[in-house]
């Protein structure tokens, strides 16, 4: 599985890097994936993200 973040849509709200850091980080004011394949435990954590994410930037591919 892979996450990405549309940097156009982000509005770098911390969401996704708080509650999935394994896979989210903070770039200065965008958020960035720090893996190319999200680890099999981060896979819940990474699809609320992408579901929580309020400006549904996150995209997972399954
Ligand atoms: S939750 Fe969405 S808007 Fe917030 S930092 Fe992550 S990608 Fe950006």
């Amino acid at each position: 599985m892979k996450a990405k973040v549309n940097s156009d849509t982000c509005i770098g709200c911390n969401l996704c890097a708080d509650n999935c850091p394994d896979v989210f980080k903070m770039d200065g004011d965008l958020a960035v994936v720090i893996v190319d394949v999200v680890p099999s435990n981060a896979e819940d954590t990474a699809r609320e993200a992408a579901q929580n994410c309020p400006v549904e930037a996150i995209t997972i591919e399954e």
